[in-house]
């Protein structure tokens, strides 16, 4: 058996009392040809080995070089170095793989950017940074699950192909085995999806909630969490076009009660982050600070990362509606000052730079904005009494803007139809979604949060790139 190793994490908790131990690692740092900072990925922290003076074969030590991977036997032994309480007294050093000082591009000396390391993404994960964050992604999945299993939820996976395009139609990403170069025609001059591997017209999912509608109205209360792709032409540091969901979907749900999920959800992925990656985020909470330092001082952040996500936790999300959101827009002196780019007034869908206002100037908290205008939601959003708005709700979280996207979804067969009709959405495809308010319809909610966002908020990263592992977005999809 060749791993029989200690990982470092483990390591670390041990008390040294000259025990043996096998650790296995990459090289982060060698110093005067005596200390190896070895890393494992288990915990940020780098464990000394210490390579006393002349026990080892020089040829050996020049081996010893930023990311060759090695295997150390030794004594766990106190340490004298401040910050450590242990290190490691090898007695046998073996390379388990060489890196190449001259051709590795990956140089922690001089701090890369993340820029440069997004361009060799397939090494960033060899970075404190990168580390940190994906530990804590890591966690926030796995919390996700537990939540909503500990909370008698139904896991459901909703397809990845779907033939519906009755949401966003624009903005998806076909799915054909047609040849490009010679496509089968109608009479007309249109395509022939007939001819196409599904027999019509398919595309990858940019949301699982309609499957989701039919399960939780025979379940009860289900979720979703998988990838859903948004062909979407925007370059911003929010949106990716391939991004991971998780969409729960409750029976017997109005909209206060899915606002109360969201809001115990948000926080209950804070808190079980700051029990389990205590490290990480402290690291993450140092690098934030150090960047913001080159940041003019109004660009700064008033609280440090951590300080923000214990104010999340310990303080109730704000909740207005759509309409108080846009009367607190038009009084902001912000307003009144002409700095917003884009125009305010009732029936807007409401830019990044507003939601923003409303976030981290005037309440500075998450904010769920509910009953916004029917015009700008989808179809299937209920609608309220005064015929002009729907039982929707955002939360916009500090830093991020939108982070969930939900609704109490129309029960009522007719007012449902009379909307799609008005939308223009064809009922004939979605037979199977309007069954569910044919037989045995029951008031029920839902809302999206998006992933990646929820991990940018977490771990401070202004960029989404830094929140998935291969980011795909438009002209990039390298690895
Ligand atoms: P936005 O206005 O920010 O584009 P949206 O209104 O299109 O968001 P929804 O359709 O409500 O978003 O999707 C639910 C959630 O999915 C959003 O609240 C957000 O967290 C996330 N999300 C949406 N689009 C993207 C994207 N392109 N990349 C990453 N996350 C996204
Ligand atoms: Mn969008």
């Amino acid at each position: 058996m060749f791993n029989k190793r200690l990982k470092i994490k483990e390591l670390l908790k041990q008390e040294a009392e000259n025990q043996q131990v096998t650790i296995m690692g990459w090289v982060r740092s060698f110093r005067n040809n005596q200390f190896i900072a070895l890393n494992d990925g288990s915990t940020n922290t780098n464990v000394q080995v210490v390579a006393e003076l002349g026990k080892f074969e020089e040829s050996l030590l020049k081996r010893i070089t930023p990311s060759a991977s090695l295997k150390v036997t030794g004594s766990v032994i106190p340490s004298l170095g401040k910050g450590q309480k242990l290190e490691v007294k090898a007695t046998s050093i073996e390379v388990l793989g060489d890196s190449d000082p001259e051709t590795y591009p990956l140089q922690l000396k001089n701090r890369p950017s993340l820029e440069y390391l997004r361009e060799i993404a397939h090494l960033r994960f060899r970075t404190n940074t990168f580390g940190a964050i994906f530990r804590i992604r890591h966690t926030l999945a796995f919390a996700i699950h537990r939540f909503f299993n500990d909370r008698g939820f139904v896991y459901l996976h909703t397809p990845i192909i779907t033939a519906s395009d009755a949401e966003g139609a624009g903005e998806m990403f076909r799915v054909t085995t047609l040849p490009l170069e010679n496509l089968p025609k109608n009479e007309d001059g249109t395509i022939n999806f007939k001819e196409d591997f599904f027999g019509r017209s398919a595309n990858l999912t940019v949301s699982g909630q309609l499957e989701g509608e039919l399960a939780a109205t025979a379940l009860g209360e289900i979720y979703t969490f998988g990838p859903t792709f948004r062909a979407e032409n925007s370059n911003t540091p929010r949106h990716l076009a391939e991004f991971w969901m998780i969409e729960p979907e409750m029976a017997f749900c109005d909209l206060e009660d899915n606002m109360n999920l969201a809001e115990e959800f948000i926080k209950f992925l804070i808190r079980y982050t700051m029990e389990h990656n205590h490290d990480d985020l402290a690291f993450l909470a140092q690098r934030l600070a150090d960047e913001e330092k080159q940041l003019p001082q109004d660009k700064r952040s008033e609280m440090g990362l951590i300080e923000k996500l214990d104010f999340v936790l310990n303080n109730a999300f704000e909740r207005i509606t759509y309409t108080e959101a846009i009367d607190i827009l038009l009084q902001s002196p912000a307003y009144k000052k002409k700095k917003f780019q884009y125009p305010v007034e009732w029936g807007i869908d409401m830019q990044s730079e507003h939601e923003r206002y409303l976030v981290e100037k005037h309440f500075k908290k998450p904010v769920i904005v509910t009953n916004y205008p029917a015009k700008i939601k989808a179809f299937y959003m209920r609608q309220n009494d005064d015929g002009k708005t729907v039982a929707a709700m955002d939360i916009l979280a500090p830093g991020i803007g939108e982070i969930v996207g939900g609704s109490q979804r129309e029960e009522r067969l007719e007012r449902l139809e009379q909307r799609m009709k008005e939308m223009n959405v064809p009922a004939e495809d979605l037979w199977w979604y309007l069954d569910t308010r044919r037989f045995g319809s029951v008031p029920h909610s839902g809302f999206g949060l998006g992933f990646e966002r929820m991990v940018q908020f977490v771990t401070g990263m202004t960029n989404i790139r830094d929140a998935i592992a291969f980011p795909r977005t438009p002209n990039n999809a390298e690895f």
